[in-house]
């Protein structure tokens, strides 16, 4: 039934599968879905790559080499297939893909509500409502930066920033910064700022340590070439903790092989154990510092052990070892903020998404969807981009495919199993001709006289 795009017009008003978000996600979604001759629309807040564009800093390059960046359809090609990209390359890249795989994209639209009714979803938006038999929420994990509540503590004359906030170190005042966060994010603002002339403190949790190359090729080649990529959600023996994993302390650079605490204490930065409170401006550290950083140089070397099998097997040159990462005999258990004069301090600690629009009762206690390899506990509701969502791979650009495909098949399954598509009301019939008209064409906010 749904091959048939004639066949749909028996359903006028209905729209067999609405995506939210148009990322490379939802824009991967919609175009395996178009090759299906699947009826759809992508409805994005913003404009295409809305995140890269409104919440990365400045100097953000991919960590991801440049022939990894493919989609469905659509390889990097380009002459520096080993090079990172930076975000602005990026956007276009995603802008081209949309535009020559004729993505249906309502752009600046965003969606207030989703909710079930019968067996469709309305999806509520601020320029009116839609009705759909499937909906893809593909909106990102990264919406909103995670702050812990010590945040509160802090004084008020202290500048707080999150990486949304964000965009280069013109914008952070004179004196010290407490950064607390030593995954990728965190070690690249660090070093950013220790090169502007900033005094830099790192708070260090829980943390993934990678060189950048290993035995002569970049260690993205090596996680690939060794499958580590492609393990499985439902082979990995603590999927709850493999999803909370932070990012590898890596830098898309070909300059410097290796970003991590060593290096950056070398060029000035303070180290500490995690930031556990601030008490009358005093910053009190955990005395875990050793035991974290002993933890990550394990699972690095357990990591580069592994790749050494398929290495050697490749004929790859000699292995290299990293030294440990080196830490002081007294760590820094308490900073009193003004003294050290710090002025700022940057949370980065990590991301969560937002599904605070949707109106479906699948969330667990803790407030994530309930959801198996991004197939939702609600027929017809699905999610793609999430960490480890069906594999290793799955919240990384190249990593969408395969999760795409496989998310695509079960809802073409699904539609085609008989997912309800009758009884629309009479304003969505025009909201669905108005909406087809906006491809790419954003209107303003009521321009279209739909249903709010
Ligand atoms: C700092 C950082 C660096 C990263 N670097 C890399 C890297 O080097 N390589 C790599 O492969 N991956 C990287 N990632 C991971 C991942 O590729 C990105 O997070 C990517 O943006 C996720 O794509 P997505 O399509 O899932 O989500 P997004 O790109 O976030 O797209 C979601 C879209 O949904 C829209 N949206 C959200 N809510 C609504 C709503 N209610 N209504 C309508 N639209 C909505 C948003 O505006 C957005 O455009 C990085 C992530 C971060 C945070």
């Amino acid at each position: 039934m749904i091959r048939d795009r004639h066949t749909n017009d028996r359903f006028a008003g209905a729209i067999d599968v609405i995506v939210i978000g148009a990322g490379h996600a939802g824009l991967s979604m919609s175009y395996l879905l178009g090759m299906e001759g699947v009826d759809h629309i992508v409805l994005e807040r913003g404009e295409i790559a809305n995140s890269w564009r409104n919440e990365r800093w400045d100097s953000l390059k991919l960590l991801t080499p440049n022939w990894q960046t493919q989609l469905p359809g659509r390889r990097y090609d380009g002459d520096d297939p080993d090079g990172f990209m930076p975000v602005s390359e990026l956007v276009g890249f995603l802008e081209n893909y949309a535009v020559s795989s004729g993505a249906p994209v309502a752009t600046n639209t965003t969606v207030t509500s989703v909710r079930r009714e019968g067996c469709r979803y309305r999806v509520t938006t601020d320029r009116g409502s839609l009705v759909a038999r499937a909906v893809v929420l593909a909106t990102g994990a990264c919406n909103i930066p995670s702050v812990p509540k010590l945040a509160a503590e802090l004084p008020d004359h202290i500048t707080q920033l999150t990486p949304h906030d964000y965009h280069s170190a013109d914008q952070v005042e004179d004196g010290g910064v407490l950064i607390v966060g030593a995954s990728a994010t965190g070690l690249q603002f660090a070093a950013e700022l220790l090169h502007a002339g900033h005094d830099v403190t790192v708070a260090a949790g829980e943390h993934v340590r990678m060189p950048r190359c290993y035995r002569g090729r970049d260690i993205f080649y090596w996680l690939d070439r060794c499958g580590i990529h492609d393990e499985r959600y439902d082979e990995v023996e603590d999927i709850n903790r493999g999803r909370r994993l932070p990012s590898p302390q890596l830098v898309g650079s070909n300059d410097s092989n290796v970003l991590d605490l060593n290096s950056l204490a070398e060029q000035g930065a303070r180290v500490s154990g995690r930031l556990m409170g601030v008490r009358d401006g005093i910053a009190q550290f955990s005395g875990s510092l050793r035991n974290v950083c002993a933890l990550a140089d394990l699972k690095m070397q357990r990591l580069l052990r592994t790749i050494d099998e398929t290495a050697d097997a490749d004929g790859a040159p000699a292995p290299e070892r990293f030294e440990g990462t080196r830490i002081d005999n007294e760590p820094l258990l308490t900073l009193d903020l003004d003294k050290a004069g710090i002025r700022t301090v940057i949370w980065a600690t990590g991301f969560r998404p937002d599904y605070s629009w949707l109106d479906v009762p699948v969330f667990d206690r803790k407030g994530h969807v309930r959801h198996d390899g991004g197939i939702v506990d609600a027929p017809g509701l699905y999610l793609l981009g999430l960490p480890l969502m069906r594999r290793r791979k799955s919240s990384f650009i190249f990593g969408i495919e395969d999760d795409a495909r496989d998310i695509s098949e079960h809802l073409i399954d699904y539609l085609n199993k008989g997912g309800q598509n009758d009884g629309i009301h009479q304003d969505d019939t025009r909201a669905r001709s108005d909406w087809r008209r906006t491809r790419h064409v954003p209107a303003p906010a009521g321009a279209l006289g739909l249903r709010a």
